[in-house]
């Protein structure tokens, strides 16, 4: 029988794997040169620690038996508990769950969270389904997942799909299991179980801080800046908002239903109503309608992508004109976008420390419910803002050091900072 190398990855874990596992290795690959002494150590970053697949079995409503798959992944827990969302959607994968604890490692770090990474999946399409039934498939998978999480094990929170409910079901199954009501076991929850205040504005805020303090490296007054926002949701509506109140000018949105224009700057108030009201920006009377395609575009401060993955990718990327792109979706520019946005002098402020705010303030929810002692939303905001700023600067300063993109940066502070607890740590045994 052969041998296999000494650093032979497991079979799951396919080097050469293409989709967001291989994107997260090349990244690494890329950061490893900067790594020094480490770099030793860069290995532990290229395997999750623990990955486990479960059986979900539920009871449908008309009787019938239905299994789905699930997965919860903890990349890394070198600083901390696991921690990171639940997706429930039919095409996650055990791959993809991979990358995306991977990526909350990283985020975590950059950061500078006291957590590791870990993200979970179902394999399903909820909208098929009964909330009765998603909330049986819930707390199955919660009690299947049971022995893995826990507040200082992993902490779930909500992602695609998945929401505060969800979240209320997770932490009343690990509860009863436990025999204890254990809140600090997932984020994300209703404010009246535990959950924090600012939670549901955190991740726009964490875009408009980070967003600001690039506009001022790059010496843009924010006061008559032109943004464009892809996607009017949690994220992009409350970017749109702060930005509007600070006297910027959002001069476009784009959703899934169309995409609004006005160079003078849309009222962003009463778009948010025409939202709440139609479900998207389609028809409203007060801009004119735009080719999405002739969004990309604009002539822009700042381009914020809010809604999906790979949206500026090798296609549009040399049509983008914008100064500064903040990336409040996750993954929403391609490596190859990357390299042409870089090239052609455009800022990108990466996903990993530009939608950062939601898990500082999961961080926040999480110490409020150990201490039983719940902040008020003006301190919340306060202390993520702080924190926000804290962690751009570094980044920003390691970019500078190592002439370096911010997302390569983000990615030597955060491995930098991972690797080393690896090291002071040790190995055990
Ligand atoms: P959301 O569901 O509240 O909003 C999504 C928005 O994207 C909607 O306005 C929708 O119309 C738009 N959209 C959907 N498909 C589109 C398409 N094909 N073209 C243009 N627009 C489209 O979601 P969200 O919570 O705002 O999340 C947006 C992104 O931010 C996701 O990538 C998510 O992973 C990431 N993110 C969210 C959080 C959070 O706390 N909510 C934290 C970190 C990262």
């Amino acid at each position: 029988m052969s041998e296999l190398p000494q650093h032979a990855l497991p079979s799951y874990l396919d080097p050469n794997a293409l989709g967001p596992w291989g994107v997260y290795l090349e990244q690494v690959d890329r950061v490893s040169p900067y790594l020094g002494k480490l770099s030793k150590w860069v290995e532990t970053l290229k395997r999750p620690k623990r990955a486990l697949i479960v059986d979900i079995p539920i009871q449908l409503d008309n009787g019938n038996i239905a299994h789905f798959e699930g997965y919860r992944v903890q990349h890394n827990t070198s600083r901390g508990p696991g921690k990171g969302g639940v997706r429930f959607h039919q095409d996650v994968t055990l791959s993809e769950v991979m990358a995306l604890s991977a990526w909350m490692s990283v985020k975590s770090a950059a950061v500078n969270l006291p957590f590791g990474g870990a993200k979970g999946g179902v394999r399903i399409d909820p909208h098929n389904y009964s909330l009765a039934e998603l909330e049986r498939i819930t707390r199955r998978y919660t009690s299947e997942i049971g022995a893995i999480i826990g507040p200082n094990k992993d902490i779930p929170a909500p992602d695609v799909n998945t929401n505060a409910q969800t979240m209320a079901w997770m932490m009343d199954t690990y509860s009863m299991n436990e025999g204890a009501t254990t809140t600090g076991v997932v984020t994300g929850k209703p404010v009246s179980l535990g959950g924090s205040l600012g939670r549901v504005e955190a991740t726009g805020r964490g875009v408009f801080v980070v967003g600001c303090e690039a506009a001022r490296d790059a010496g843009i007054p924010i006061e008559g800046a032109r943004i464009a926002i892809q996607g009017f949701g949690n994220v992009g509506g409350t970017a749109a908002r702060l930005f509007y109140d600070a006297g910027a000018k959002v001069i476009a949105v784009q959703d899934h239903t169309g995409c609004v224009h006005n160079a003078n700057g849309l009222d962003v108030l009463t778009l948010t109503k025409h939202v709440e009201e139609t479900g998207g920006v389609a028809g409203w009377p007060e801009a004119e309608a735009l080719d999405p395609n002739q969004f990309w575009t604009l002539e822009t401060e700042i381009l914020i992508p809010a809604a999906l993955e790979s949206q500026i990718n090798e296609h549009n990327a040399n049509l983008v004109k914008a100064r500064i792109v903040v990336e409040g979706a996750n993954g929403p520019t391609t490596p190859e976008a990357d390299d042409i946005l870089t090239s052609n002098g455009t800022l990108i402020v990466p996903d990993v420390i530009a939608n950062a705010g939601g898990v500082t303030v999961s961080y926040f929810e999480w110490v409020q419910d150990f201490s039983s002692f719940y902040w008020t939303e003006t301190e919340i905001n306060h202390r993520l803002e702080s924190m926000m700023r804290t962690a751009y600067a570094a980044i920003s300063a390691t970019a500078q050091k190592h002439k370096v993109s911010l997302r390569t940066a983000a990615f030597i502070v955060a491995c930098t900072r991972i690797l080393e607890a690896r090291q002071v740590r040790g190995l055990y045994p």
